[in-house]
């Protein structure tokens, strides 16, 4: 269950405000849309991947302490961990098969 980034209270994953503090947890008023809301002093665009990347183009950059486009760049980069793990396996995998190809051409001369 999701956690207001106010007070902290579990709050429904549908719910549009929190109903502790009454924090706008979604955009537009709809429940599919996340709003997601700095926390502190420091603002979204301090951590988001498109500020880092250099790709947002929303006028509140970078000073944005609530956003629905926010995209938590740790986040991003915990999911990309695994894929570079699968590259570097296949990258292991072709190396193997290239030095077993020449072990072949070796044996054959
Ligand atoms: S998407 Fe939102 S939080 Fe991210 S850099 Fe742009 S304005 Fe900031
Ligand atoms: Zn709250």
């Amino acid at each position: 269950m999701p956690h207001c980034p106010h007070c902290r209270q579990s709050v429904d994953t549908q719910a549009l405000t929190c109903p502790h503090c009454q924090t706008l947890l979604k955009a537009h008023g709809h429940p599919g849309i996340l709003l997601h809301r700095a926390s502190g002093e420091d603002y979204l665009c301090q951590s988001c991947l498109y500020h880092l990347d250099d790709t947002c183009t929303f006028p509140q950059r970078p000073y944005a302490r609530d956003c629905t486009l926010y995209r938590d760049q740790a986040v991003a980069s915990r999911h990309q961990a695994p894929a570079s793990a699968n590259r570097s396996q296949r990258r292991y995998i072709w190396l193997l098969f290239v030095g077993l190809m020449a072990i072949a051409v070796l044996l054959a001369l």
